[in-house]
């Protein structure tokens, strides 16, 4: 269904990113991955999954919180694969403290990580899109670009402040081939969670089970972790035709969390 075109997955060694880029290979889309840590893994991961449409997988390491390193990432995509169709921005950072002990530091990357780098793929992205009138820009925000939790300020900020971008670039480009939405998870099993997971597990001295089954209990009416696997089946369903229509939209899939 996606053969031709090409998705540029931020944050996508890891997590939901790299759950998102396997999806979406299946369904032939070329693939540029970028984030820290081993790339070869993931890349391997990818080719395989988009083995029987021979799609073409890139990888770039830019850090997402320097736009210099995105104006580099967003000249080699259209370099190498002719510019990017599908433009997931995925890649994200958490830190949870109360406001009047939270470090300048972590707010400053947060806000970086997780929102101005959408800004910065997404006004690169855009000529190109309009060009081709074709264009699907998915913003991986959170349950929490919809409602709050005490100690996360700056992720809520971030993620709520890009949930108001998504629905400003949607009216900016409602008359033309592209969308752009957000999708809101709940818990997912990442090493994202697994951290605060193991940080609730120590500060409570509990079995890291019980600390899961905690965290879940808190938040999550289904007692279930969203899968990467599932994230990605919903940006496919975002990228589909059928979903031309579809602008502006934060989408949970939250086991309920945002209709408490
Ligand atoms: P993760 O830690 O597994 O993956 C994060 C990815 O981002 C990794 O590939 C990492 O290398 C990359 N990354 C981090 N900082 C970067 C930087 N400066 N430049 C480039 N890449 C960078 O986390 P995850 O849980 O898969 O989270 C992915 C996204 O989903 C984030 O935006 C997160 O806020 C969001 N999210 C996660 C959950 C959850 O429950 N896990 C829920 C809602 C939303």
């Amino acid at each position: 269904m996606l053969n031709s075109k090409t998705a540029l997955v931020t944050g996508s060694t890891s997590g939901i990113g790299l759950g998102i880029a396997i999806v979406l290979a299946r369904q032939g889309a070329n693939i540029i991955l970028n984030g820290f840590g081993d790339s070869e893994a993931p890349k391997a991961e990818v080719l395989a999954a988009g083995k029987a449409h021979g799609i073409k997988v890139g990888y770039h390491g830019a850090d997402m919180s320097k736009a210099a390193e995105i104006e580099a990432l967003m000249a080699y995509a259209a370099a190498d694969f002719g510019g990017v169709d599908i433009l997931v921005n995925n890649a994200g950072i958490q830190h949870v403290a109360n406001v009047e002990d939270f470090p300048v530091a972590k707010w400053d990357a947060i806000i970086a990580i997780n929102l101005s780098s959408a800004f910065h793929t997404t006004r690169l992205a855009i000529p190109q899109m309009r060009r081709k009138n074709w264009g699907r820009v998915l913003n991986i925000a959170s349950a929490h670009g919809l409602v709050a939790s005490a100690g996360k300020s700056a992720y809520v900020a971030a993620k709520h402040g890009l949930v108001g971008f998504t629905k400003s670039i949607a009216l900016e480009t409602a008359t033309t081939g592209i969308t752009v939405n957000a999708i809101c998870p709940g818990w997912v099993l990442t090493p994202l969670v697994q951290k605060q997971i193991d940080d609730r597990s120590a500060r409570e001295g509990i079995p890291v089970l019980q600390a899961e089954k905690e965290l879940l209990g808190e938040k999550q009416p289904s007692l279930q972790f969203t899968t990467p696997e599932q994230l990605g089946e919903l940006a496919v369903f975002l990228c589909s035709d059928a979903a031309s229509n579809v602008k502006g939209q934060a989408w949970a899939m939250d086991g309920g969390w945002t209709a408490q």
